[in-house]
């Protein structure tokens, strides 16, 4: 059966073409794997690349928009499926359901909050969905320090640490989750 993965990124391409190049090579090795891809239905930012990489390369994009969204982050109007949604938790609910796996990539406050919060379900045990991080020229390498350190100083069980898989290669991540 077809696997989907979800991904959280961001709705910017950030400071460095680099980011924009990672989110293709994403999109590139979800392709190569012959999985499906669902995201938050923007065309704006990293959103947009990913997007469009898979589509490109002929695979399938499931988008999930909130209807307040759908101007601001500008709707993909070439996707396989878009759903919209009535808020931002139907949508958090439907990209859930649907995905095999999450991978985050390099994104601002939406794209942290939604990779924590798909991390803190797996930590209760909500689902069973492994969790990726695609840290694209060290850009998470702070937080996973910090991470460390919440570890280090026993707020966070090294058992739930260890739920988050990173790796700069999408194609060893994507390995790595599925
Ligand atoms: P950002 O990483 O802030 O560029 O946002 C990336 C994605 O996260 C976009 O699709 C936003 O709509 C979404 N987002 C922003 N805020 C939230 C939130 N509080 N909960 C869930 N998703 C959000």
């Amino acid at each position: 059966m077809t696997k989907t993965v979800c991904v959280y990124c961001g709705s910017r391409k950030g400071d460095d073409e680099r980011f924009a190049a990672a989110a293709d090579a994403l999109a590139a090795a979800i392709c190569a794997r012959g999985m499906r891809l669902v995201y938050g239905g923007g065309h704006v930012g990293l959103m947009g690349v990913v997007a469009d990489g898979v589509l490109r390369r002929g695979g399938e994009v499931i988008g999930v928009i909130p209807q307040a969204m759908m101007r601001k982050e500008v709707a993909h109007e070439g996707l396989t499926e878009l759903h919209v949604t009535a808020d931002m938790h139907e949508r958090k609910a439907m990209m859930a359901a649907r995905a095999d796996a999450f991978v985050a990539m390099p994104g601002g406050l939406g794209t942290l909050e939604e990779l924590f919060e798909t991390w803190t379900w797996l930590q209760l045990r909500y689902h069973d969905k492994p969790i990726g991080m695609l840290n694209v020229d060290g850009y998470f390498d702070g937080l996973l320090a910090f991470l460390d350190g919440a570890v280090a100083r026993g707020f966070v069980s090294p058992d739930h640490r260890a739920l988050l898989q990173a790796d700069d290669d999408p194609t060893a991540l994507l390995a790595r989750l599925l």
